[in-house]
């Protein structure tokens, strides 16, 4: 008789939720996940947060998807894969020859592994034909680090998020870490409770960071980047950088300086109810600091001002020297597991695996080598646009790997309209999403749980997922994708998401000394461009790939908001934050079953209601959710926090796809 403990076999694997990327060690019995750890040896140090430690039985969950659906005679009928894989080529190559690729979209996911996003791209490249390819990553994520490619050269976090802990400043802009990325949290509380580092938060919310000894500087949603311009403004006036050396290895200073006019502390205080004293104090903090850091976090829904607030972001750490060293840099958190992998692998309707953008030639030229087929030149339509289009009738059939876009992305009355409207609509999906209820074919996919690939964490780990369960529900994105891309004719021979990598090293430049070889010995950080290289911890050590690097100028005020409804509305997050998928787990529902609205004491008690009471929120348009009233001290007055992506309140009922920040009407239901 051996103990209980030894019948348990463990498999290493990475977690599937949000983009820190911790190695979680699976436990099982009978091929049964039975609990889930991490190694004291991983990046994570072997902590986990609720979602990567509790978050795995939607693996198991009872509304898994089995078989493959076909639209028959108005309803979602199951049927063999032959007959629906068929039924999708069949379709698609209908819709190709009539109208041309244009008139096709592919959507991806940032839950991809790389080998299935890039695989995505060249069946919508090449198969499709169409450039039309994007995903939510792409509109929430990309705005930011594209903020930090234009200047620094990669579109990407500068340092080991292992390296937060070190900080002695930590400038935070609009990242509630501790609901988003809580790991990340752990590093910032580390910081501040070893070496008092001083916490610099400039959120529209109060959080468990803002409570901590340091600065907390409250702005409507959307202004972060006027706080982050007003304290570059300080730091030029008062010269807090030393010319000379920023001379040296940045260009544009001059332009920057004048593109800060506007942004004079005085200003925006005036915009932003924040004291002029306390803007320059945090500018002193930050700028005469050792060391100094500043995160953002993306997947709050709100694409508005992201591009505005990193190119601040990256301005200030410029023109202080924080780049290229320890303890410093500008960090960027994706929502979702792969989200930098699939900015990486190119699931953008510009860029090209790599980063190149489409028109350039020697990139394109090369990738088509590879691909042994064409791709087209010139840029096509982000996420927006393709449902703008689709509306119109110009985008006729879509084809969706792992989004559900009516649920998560912005605007959903135009979401849903565009998807009614569509002639064929595909989804591969784990469970059968809003989105899925509505398409003519459903493919069932495989989970993290059941197959080989890797993800790309926030801090550029490219990181191994292996199969933990051997049973295997639908297939993996990767055998759908070539198994319609050989019924539309133009098969791709990968023997297996292994070869995908082995081409993937060839492709991208950054990955080039990337192997599954390798990564058995744990991830690897990009850019590692050699089977010899250790990859890059910090990004620009030894300089920068243009030379020099360069300030982009701040843009303009914006007008903020078009109406005057009294509050602000927060996309929140309740511990758990893409529930297009978290909210198939149970455990994670029983931790919060109901969608509340958090509102401060004031705000209630002005509305006239209790706690508990139904809400109803509406915008300028008249669209309304309604919610339970709950009193938080998170809110501030006039804010009213709300979960995105909850499968009782519609939120994107209110969001739209330009908005900075949302406001609204709240009165009880
Ligand atoms: Fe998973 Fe992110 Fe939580 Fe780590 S912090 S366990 S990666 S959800």
């Amino acid at each position: 008789g051996t103990g209980r403990k030894f019948e348990l076999e463990n498999v290493n694997t990475t977690c599937s939720f949000c983009s820190l990327g911790c190695t979680l060690t699976v436990r099982k019995k009978d091929d049964k996940i039975v609990f889930v750890t991490s190694p004291a040896d991983s990046p994570n140090e072997g902590n986990l947060c609720v979602k990567g430690r509790y978050g795995w039985p939607y693996v198991y969950s009872q509304d898994r998807l089995e078989k493959p659906m076909i639209r028959k005679d108005g309803a979602l009928k199951e049927v063999e894969w032959d007959e629906a894989l068929g039924f999708v080529a069949e379709n698609l190559k209908r819709i190709k020859s009539n109208s041309g690729g244009n008139s096709l979209a592919a959507l991806g996911s940032e839950r991809l592994t790389n080998e299935e996003a890039y695989v995505f791209n060249r069946f919508a490249r090449t198969v499709l034909e169409t450039p039309h390819i994007d995903h939510a990553a792409g509109f929430g994520y990309r705005p930011l680090v594209d903020g930090l490619g234009k200047s620094l050269g990669y579109p990407a976090s500068t340092n080991p998020i292992r390296d937060i802990r070190n900080a002695n400043v930590i400038l935070l802009l609009g990242s509630d870490l501790t609901e988003t990325h809580p790991i990340a949290k752990n590093e910032v509380i580390l910081a501040s409770g070893r070496h008092r580092a001083q916490l610099v938060v400039v959120d529209s919310i109060r959080t468990k960071l803002t409570d901590r000894p340091g600065l907390h500087l409250p702005v409507a949603p959307g202004s972060e980047y006027l706080i982050a311009n007003a304290m570059l403004k300080s730091i030029v006036d008062n010269e807090l950088f030393d010319k000379a050396a920023v001379d040296m290895k940045a260009e544009g200073l001059g332009e920057l300086i004048a593109s800060l006019a506007e942004y004079t502390p005085e200003k925006v205080s005036k915009t932003t109810g924040v004291s002029v004293d306390l803007i320059r104090e945090a500018a002193k903090a930050y700028a005469e600091a050792p060391t100094a850091t500043i995160i953002l976090t993306a997947g709050l829904n709100r694409p508005g001002n992201n591009v505005e607030a990193a190119t601040a972001a990256v301005n200030l750490a410029l023109i202080t020297g924080r780049i290229g060293k320890p303890a410093c840099g500008v960090y960027v958190f994706g929502e979702k597991a792969n989200a930098q992998g699939a900015i990486d692998m190119g699931l953008t309707p510009d860029l090209l695996p790599g980063f190149a953008s489409v028109t350039d030639e020697s990139a394109s030229a090369k990738l088509e080598a590879l691909w042994k087929a064409s791709i087209p030149k010139e840029p096509g339509f982000g996420a927006n646009e393709i449902f703008s289009k689709a509306s119109l009738g110009e985008i006729k059939g879509i084809y969706i790997a792992g989004e559900n876009p009516i649920d998560t992305y912005p605007d959903r009355v135009m979401v849903e309209e565009a998807l009614k409207k569509v002639d064929f609509l595909v989804v591969q999906d784990m469970f059968l999403s809003n989105t899925a209820r509505m398409a003519h074919v459903v493919l069932p996919a495989a989970s993290f749980a059941e197959k080989t690939g890797t993800y790309t964490s926030a801090e550029r780990l490219v990181q191994p997922i292996h199969p933990v369960v051997d049973s295997t529900i639908g297939k993996t994105d990767l055998e759908i994708l070539t198994a319609v891309s050989a019924l539309m004719g133009k098969p791709m021979d990968y023997a297996g998401p292994a070869e995908v990598m082995a081409e993937i090293s060839q492709a991208v430049a950054a990955y080039g000394g990337i192997s599954y070889e390798r990564l058995a010995g744990g991830g690897l950080p990009w850019p590692c461009v050699d089977p010899d290289d250790p990859g890059k911890g910090i990004l620009y050590e030894g300089g920068f790939p243009g030379g020099k690097a360069k300030f982009m100028p701040a843009a303009p005020v914006r007008e903020l908001n078009v109406n005057q409804l009294p509050m602000y509305l927060i996309p929140g997050v309740v511990k758990f934050h893409s529930g297009s998928f978290s909210t198939w787990s149970p455990s994670l529902l029983e931790v919060c079953p109901e969608a509340q609205a958090e509102m401060s004491w004031k705000d209630i008690r002005a509305l006239g209601i209790n706690e508990g009471d139904k809400v109803k929120i509406s915008d300028a348009s008249g669209a309304s959710i309604q919610a339970v009233a709950k009193l938080s001290r998170r809110a501030l007055d006039g804010v009213v926090i709300v979960p995105l992506h909850f499968p009782t309140v519609k939120l994107n009922m209110l969001t739209r796809w330009d908005d900075a920040a949302v406001k609204v009407k709240v009165e009880k239901a």
